[in-house]
């Protein structure tokens, strides 16, 4: 899409621009420039530069509020908001006026551009960002959702465990299981990546190895999110709670690090994003449980011990003899922490 090119050039200069203006002032007189002052200063820049006007404002405006987000972040300790090359600056974003028919989505300025619409959007749509990727051009649409106000129903409620050696265990005693559909490609991942690693840095055919390694990657992520997006529908529609362990996700990644494992790893983050929403959308309880010995506790008779769990996938209780798997009974456990922790909840309230 030229035009989409087009647009994505004058936002990543727009945004140079801002940033090197703020710089400036910032040197010159120790007085942090708005985002509203750069608002204001758009009319003339598209005066002088008649090629930014080419951009819808809204857009060119959203462009200004990642450089204010840059600066905020930059004062709460991150790092210096930086100058954005062209491989980095892959995306703007529209805020309003979007409308989508079908295969269709209505942009203004742009007019009306063909997508794939993978799934229904539910509510009113809020913005569109449109991002350059490695194998095309896609759009992610936002949309604000009407929620019901949250009830307490355990009738039916499940406790997740994220798997050590399975992507997931429920409470009901399910396992789910890394779609097997995916082994392939991680098995071509593998291969790529060890041929990366043979290739001449800064060799043509190392650059072409990069490229189908990104959009491999590119490719396992849509396989996995649609896998996600099933799975997380099929729980939100069966039960009517749902508790999780309240993981630190980026630690445990350190630890396993695996290509198979960090994939699930994130896979996992994202699983719960997804039922949390489900959840709560229908109106349902979702929640996270701190995980403190979650996986060393005997769901039958509640003995806590490390000795419990005898190895990855087994659970063996050392008082009462009880065994299982480890991560359902984890899960169980779970669903038995979040059960006690609304009740409580609710008797406060
Ligand atoms: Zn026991």
């Amino acid at each position: 899409m030229k035009i989409f090119e087009r647009w994505l050039g004058i936002n990543r200069y727009l945004y140079n621009s801002a940033l090197e203006h703020r710089i400036t002032a910032y040197k010159s007189t120790k007085v942090s420039i708005t985002k509203y002052e750069q608002y204001n200063e758009l009319p003339q820049i598209k005066k002088d530069l008649p090629f930014v006007a080419l951009v819808y404002s809204d857009v060119l405006q959203e462009t200004l509020d990642r450089v204010d987000k840059a600066f905020k972040a930059f004062f709460r300790g991150s790092g210096f908001p930086r100058f954005q090359g062209k491989k980095f600056y892959t995306s703007f974003t529209f805020k309003r006026n979007i409308s989508v028919q079908g295969n269709y989505i209505k942009l203004p300025k742009i007019g009306l551009v063909k997508f794939f619409n993978s799934r229904e959007i539910p509510g009113e749509i809020k913005t569109a960002t449109i991002k350059k990727q490695i194998d095309g051009w896609c759009v992610c649409i936002s949309a604000k959702i009407e929620t019901q106000p949250i009830t307490i129903d355990n009738s039916h409620a499940i406790g997740i465990d994220k798997g050590i050696s399975i992507f997931a265990a429920t409470s009901d005693c399910k396992k789910i299981i890394t779609p097997l559909f995916l082994e392939p490609t991680l098995c071509k991942m593998r291969v790529l990546q060890r041929k990366l690693a043979r290739q001449k840095k800064g060799s043509n055919s190392r650059e072409k190895t990069k490229i189908r390694i990104a959009k491999l990657h590119l490719k396992i992520a849509r396989q996995r999110n649609d896998f996600l997006h099933k799975v997380s529908t099929q729980i939100a529609q069966e039960y009517s709670a749902c508790y999780v362990e309240d993981l630190k996700i980026k630690n445990m990644t350190k630890l396993n690090s695996t290509l198979s494992r960090r994939l699930l790893d994130s896979g996992f983050y994202n699983f719960r994003l997804l039922l949390k929403y489900k959840f709560e959308f229908r109106g349902n309880t979702f929640l996270a449980v701190p995980p403190h010995y979650t996986s060393q506790t005997c769901n039958v008779c509640g003995y806590t011990d490390k000795e419990n769990r005898t190895s990855q996938s087994k659970f063996k209780c050392s008082s009462c003899g009880h065994t299982d798997n480890a991560d359902i009974n984890a899960a169980k456990n779970i669903k038995a922490k979040g059960i006690s922790f609304v009740s409580k909840r609710k008797a406060v309230a």
